[in-house]
């Protein structure tokens, strides 16, 4: 195959806007995606406010709002007791069908000149000073190809690009969680995002804009030893949960799931720690996963590209070395996220209990001021947050 300035390995949100941005400055940009898109994935769909700036930076704004994105304005979160803190958000949220999504922002990255190899799994990378070469595997055969230089956007699990696999001794230790999604026609929804807890996790519900009309995400996170409790299997979770929740029964009632958009995936790992630079940059889920009840997984899958494109852009032109860009993305990837992964992980781990959840919301609804320090804390980047209830 050609030769190219950037490799991107990963068309997810983080992938697909990085390869757009870099084609848009004139790069010859290849993209990788082991799937074919458009796909439905495992997510809330909630795209906090603050991706509307990545957005902007990156020059897609006006790919992902031509979606026409159902806004949301509050979040309510209700324990399995049924103590409710409602909480403002600082602006408006965006909630879109990752099927719609990821597809539009692999487009914008074709329309601004990047090549999108799809089906392409990328098993091999080696890194020297001078140049990256990629091996991918299609159903056709095995293929090489070479760039300038490469950056991993690959998702929750980038070990399987990257050679050596670094060392994470406390990976077998770490909770592992399985996440289901699916959506619904027919309930009623406000614009509001709602998490509802149970024991060993939460589900959360919003309305998303999808290509199919307007449905309902349903989305879930739960430890294996719940999703055993449930039967193992992700429609019986999803039921499950209802029944674990009073209030999210209450809410689902009427409604009707979408067989053909149910989908799950296990091992979630939101404990693993930050690396920004291995070899190479890492943006999005590849750096580290933030507990996805904080929202802001895509958020900071845009913000990681937003970060990232300037300094592998100064590298190509030949204005930064190489250790400039590791320094300069490592820095500014800890500015932005450190303080909202050690918060969202606690959040996490406390909302999981049943009696510490409903503490913390009967706390942060008598305490609004501290409810929206919490919220505040959780985001990658600094929002004026709004009142609280
Ligand atoms: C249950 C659940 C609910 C969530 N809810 C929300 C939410 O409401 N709001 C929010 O902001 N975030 C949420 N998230 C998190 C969010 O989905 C992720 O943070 C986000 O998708 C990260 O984007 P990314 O581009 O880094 O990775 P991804 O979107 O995972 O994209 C990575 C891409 O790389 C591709 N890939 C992987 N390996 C290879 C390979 N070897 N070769 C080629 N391609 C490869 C994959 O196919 C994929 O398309 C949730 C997550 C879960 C599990």
């Amino acid at each position: 195959m050609g030769s190219y300035d950037i490799a991107i390995i990963g068309a997810g949100l983080a992938g697909s806007s990085a390869a757009a941005a870099l084609a848009q400055r004139g790069w010859r940009v290849a993209l990788i995606e082991r799937r074919t898109l458009p796909q439905h994935r495992v997510c809330g769909e909630f795209l906090s406010p603050e991706a509307q700036h990545s957005l902007r930076a990156l020059g897609l704004y006006a790919t992902v709002a031509a979606l026409h994105p159902a806004p949301m304005r509050h979040a309510t979160l209700v324990s399995a007791r049924g103590t409710r803190l409602h909480v403002d958000l600082p602006d408006a949220a965006w909630g879109i069908s990752r099927y719609d999504l990821d597809l539009a922002l692999a487009q914008g990255a074709v329309q601004a000149g990047a090549t999108l190899l799809q089906g392409a799994t990328v098993t091999d990378m080696a890194i020297a000073p001078t140049h990256a070469t990629i091996t991918y595997r299609m159903p056709q055969g095995t293929h090489t190809l070479h760039a300038r230089t490469a950056i991993i956007a690959a998702g929750r699990n980038p070990h399987a690009v990257l050679r050596p696999r670094l060392p994470d001794p406390q990976a077998g230790h770490r909770p592992q969680y399985v996440g289901v999604k699916a959506h619904y026609t027919g309930v009623r929804m406000p614009a509001h995002v709602e998490l509802y807890l149970f024991e060993g996790g939460y589900t959360g519900v919003g309305r998303v804009a999808s290509s199919a009309g307007e449905v309902v995400n349903v989305s879930l996170l739960a430890t294996r030893a719940a999703f055993q409790r449930a039967g193992a299997d992700p429609l019986a979770m999803l039921q499950a949960t209802a029944a674990w929740n009073p209030a999210l029964a209450e809410r689902l009632a009427g409604g009707t799931l979408l067989a053909d958009t149910l989908v799950a995936v296990a091992q979630v790992d939101t404990g693993r720690p930050g690396v920004a630079w291995d070899q190479v940059a890492r943006l999005g889920d590849a750096a580290t996963m933030i507990p996805p009840l904080c929202g802001d997984g895509m958020a900071m899958a845009l913000r990681s590209a937003e970060l990232c494109v300037p300094l592998a852009d100064g590298f190509l032109r030949g204005t930064l070395t190489r250790e400039q860009w590791q320094a300069g993305y490592t820095q500014a990837w800890r500015r932005s996220f450190a303080r909202a992964l050690w918060v969202g992980r606690r959040l996490q781990s406390l909302l999981a209990t049943p009696y510490l959840s409903d503490v913390l919301l009967h706390t942060g609804a008598q305490l609004p001021p501290l409810a929206r320090l919490f919220v505040h804390a959780t985001r990658s980047r600094e929002v004026a947050v709004a009142g609280g209830s």
